[in-house]
């Protein structure tokens, strides 16, 4: 035993063999020593637990490629992209949706050089950072006034403190749901400082619910997006245009919470997806606030994007909490270039990554699928079985939760293991190739892979199945 412990090497000579090596030139010297103390640590603990039990296991070329695959993983980024194949469009995991190339570019200017971020370029005096995409947000929406903030989480937080705060928000008990990521309204609701009034029951809540529930301390009424959490059969819920007219005859704000605020009418280019409303609706309903992420169906950046009524809006712009949850200038670049692609609502289908997944045709899909499945034949020499048929892809990122769009899988069978292995394998790959299992058969989904990918998808199978 005590022999075997012997023959690691010391850090010092190790680190002098790396020093010619082109792959560590570039890193930090005291981070590789560091890294290599850490490997011999784990070394002594395999001599330790009869992991290592031969001289064999620790002749220098082994060692040298173990040290070389343990310093590889543990230098790289720890944030990396992924090579999405499982066809959920929007993954709120694999970090929502994907920016359009001019969005990217204006990110990239933004952060190189300074910018009129909070400068008037008519006046040469101080300027908001939200008049960039004030004007648009109107443009496209048809409200009156509109800012962004850092999520939509924190865009309901700061609507419901600045019309709510210390007053009772009436919301019906079917929408009181907690969203992915443990957001829930009445825990919002409890920061915010304004009290949850439930009205309704959970598969019904009528007009006179609300109205029954109106006091003097009514600060406004709520209505929430359920996101992925839908009540079928016998249940009813008071419309926006319902609520507005309560809330005019009282004088009360009616807040949404969109979740996924859409401004593109599937419906208007031919796409029969299950109803939704676009934030165009919402606000021609009389919404007095609404609010929704700009990385959901928008196909932006991370954001939480308000509009409504210029009275509301001013108040929550006013609000001293907004600087605490105020964009950034890369997210304010990317989110001003990807509104302006919904001037055109053709541009945007065509360059919005998530609009042109979400309407790609099957026929196209089974073309990239055919076209995916060859490449793999071709590039995979390990023993695979490949096949193809049809499925459904999701939107994700609670929009049109029920909605199925018809695809096609190609699907991968090894001799050597099973699809749960693959799986398991596939995300040590580089780039990491997250797919999914279907009637127990690993297979990707080609909506979400560029065709781009392919051929990084092909690297990840030969990387997975050959170790
Ligand atoms: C997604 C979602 C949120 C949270 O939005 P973030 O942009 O992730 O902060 C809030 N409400 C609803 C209804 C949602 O669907």
């Amino acid at each position: 035993m005590t022999n075997l412990y012997r023959l690691l090497p010391s850090v010092d000579s190790l680190l002098s063999d790396l020093s010619s090596d082109v792959n560590y030139q570039a890193m930090p010297r005291a981070f590789i020593r560091d890294l290599i103390n850490d490997f011999l640590v784990l070394c002594r603990e395999e001599i330790r637990s009869g992991a290592i039990t031969t001289e064999n296991d620790l002749n220098p070329t082994r060692f040298r490629a173990k040290l070389g695959a343990y310093l590889k993983t543990h230098s790289r980024p720890h944030f990396r992209r992924v090579i999405n194949a499982t066809g959920v469009v929007i993954h709120t995991n694999l970090g929502r949706s994907i920016l359009n190339k001019k969005a990217a570019e204006a990110v990239w200017e933004a952060c190189l050089h300074y910018s009129n971020l909070e400068f008037s370029l008519d006046t040469g005096k101080r300027g908001s950072r939200y008049s960039h995409v004030e004007e648009l947000l109107c443009r496209i929406t048809g409200a009156e006034a509109g800012l962004v903030v850092n999520n939509n989480a924190s865009a309901v937080l700061i609507i419901l403190d600045t019309l709510a705060k210390g007053k009772e928000v009436i919301v019906s008990r079917g929408q009181l749901v907690e969203i992915g990521g443990s957001f829930r309204i009445p825990d919002v609701m409890a920061k915010s400082g304004a009290h949850l009034k439930e009205v309704g029951a959970t598969n019904r809540t009528h007009i006179h619910d609300y109205e029954g529930a109106i006091g003097p301390d009514t600060g406004a009424l709520l209505k929430v997006h359920t996101s992925n959490f839908r009540i079928i059969g016998f249940h009813r819920e008071v419309s926006l245009k319902e609520l507005v007219e309560i809330g005019n005859r009282q004088g009360i704000p009616v807040i949404e919470d969109m979740g996924s605020g859409n401004f593109f009418d599937f419906d208007a280019h031919g796409y029969h997806f299950m109803p939704e409303p676009t934030v165009q609706r919402v606000v021609k309903d009389g919404v007095s606030v609404v609010s929704f992420s700009g990385d959901k169906l928008l196909g932006g950046p991370q954001a939480g994007i308000i509009v409504g009524k210029r009275e509301y809006i001013s108040q929550i712009k006013k609000n001293p909490m907004n600087r605490a949850i105020r964009i950034d200038k890369m997210t304010l670049a990317a989110l001003e270039s990807t509104l302006r692609l919904y001037l055109d609502s053709e541009l945007a289908m065509r360059e919005v990554p998530t609009l042109r997944m979400i309407t790609m045709k099957a026929e196209d899909l089974k073309k990239a699928a055919g076209k995916l499945k060859s490449l793999i034949k071709r590039n995979v020499k390990s023993a695979v079985k490949l096949d193809i048929f049809q499925s459904q892809s999701r939107v994700g990122g609670g929009a049109f939760p029920e909605q199925d769009l018809p695809t096609y899988l190609v699907g991968i069978k090894s001799e050597q293991m099973n699809s749960e292995e693959l799986k398991d394998r596939l995300l040590k790959t580089d780039p990491p190739l997250i797919g999914r299992i279907e009637n127990e058969v690993f297979c990707l989904d080609p909506r979400t892979v560029s065709s781009e990918e392919f051929s990084m998808v092909c690297d990840a199978l030969s990387q997975a199945m050959e170790t």
